[in-house]
């Protein structure tokens, strides 16, 4: 059993870590600020003796009582909303607060899980991406905020491993969606499955052959424990190698949803990446790990939750 201080542990990822950490026996000291958490995703841990929920901002201070085993990083906004509506919040957290958590970890002995992004690699150029890829990041475009400072977060933890010899694990986590994501949360995913649940249009941005690969949940928070467990220093893609446009990503949603919608094109986003898909050589190899869920499979599950958590 294992003391885990998880910083955005109410969020959408954070909430899920949470649970399959306690159903493992760890402690969970979970911080966040609910920015972007929601009380909600956590409700059920509340009497859980092995669950601490602390309200506090993680890039303006973390002070944590006792021992810790491990400090994960998960907070920070990740949506591109958010990235328009909190930009110098999401460069602080990715900052600060990555400092703040490395510090942590240091004075506690323990290892330092930092969650990054394929956003790292911004619009690439080399596809599928490798970790070894260095990315394509326009650094002042509105995307930069999110995209720099989980590149900065990568580097301060990289400079700890070496100067202080500090135990560290770096995600770069790809697409994600399931159960708990905000249903205003403006991704694509979110999006199409509220859209079709209400009988609404489906929203393209642009002409919708750009590409991602889409990660359910459970999965992505199996191969983090799994990097977690290992003893594996520097970056390791965990995310889903199937590869959708958003035009075949909109037949899968209403497939799932028995919904026949109208599509409607609006504009692309400024550096929306046209493209992106794991490689998954590195998690394959080191973790043993690799995704079981498929999108359509995926998808049900997600609409099953957002159907009941609006009333629709
Ligand atoms: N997108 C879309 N319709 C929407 C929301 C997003 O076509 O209603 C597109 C968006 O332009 C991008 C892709 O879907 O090309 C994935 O967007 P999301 O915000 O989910 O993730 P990210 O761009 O951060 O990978």
């Amino acid at each position: 059993m294992a003391r885990v201080v998880l910083t955005g542990g109410a969020g959408f990822l954070g909430s899920h870590m949470c649970d399959h950490l306690l159903a493992r026996g760890d402690e969970v000291v979970c911080v966040d600020n609910l920015v972007t958490g929601r009380a909600s995703n956590i409700a059920h841990l509340e009497d859980n003796d092995r669950f601490e929920f602390i309200n506090q901002n993680v890039s303006d201070g973390l002070a944590v009582d006792g021992p810790v085993d491990s400090v994960m990083h998960l907070a920070s906004p990740a949506s591109p909303i958010d990235f328009a509506k909190i930009p110098i919040e999401i460069l602080r957290v990715g900052s600060y607060g990555t400092h703040n958590v490395l510090e942590l970890a240091l004075e506690k002995g323990a290892v330092c899980h930092v969650n990054s992004t394929s956003e790292v690699y911004g619009d690439p150029v080399e596809h599928p991406q490798p970790e070894s890829y260095w990315g394509n990041v326009n650094p002042i475009g509105p995307r930069s905020v999110y995209d720099e400072a989980k590149r900065f977060a990568e580097a301060i933890t990289m400079a700890y491993h070496r100067v202080h010899d500090l135990d560290v694990r770096i995600v770069r986590t790809f697409n994600t969606y399931g159960p708990r994501m905000r249903p205003d949360d403006g991704r694509v995913v979110s999006n199409f499955i509220v859209q079709a649940l209400r009988g609404e249009n489906l929203t393209i941005y642009g002409d919708g052959s750009q590409t991602r690969s889409f990660c359910y949940v459970d999965d992505q928070i199996e191969g983090q424990i799994a990097l977690l467990d290992s003893s594996y220093v520097g970056p390791v893609n965990i995310g889903n190698p199937h590869e959708f446009t958003m035009l075949e990503l909109a037949e899968v949603v209403m497939e799932a949803t028995n919904a026949s919608c109208e599509l409607v094109f609006q504009p692309l986003p400024h550096d929306d990446p046209t493209q992106r898909r794991p490689d998954l050589t590195i998690a394959n190899r080191e973790l043993g790990w690799e995704p079981a869920v498929q999108l359509k499979e995926g998808v049900v599950k997600t609409a099953a939750h957002f159907a009941a958590e609006l009333g629709l």
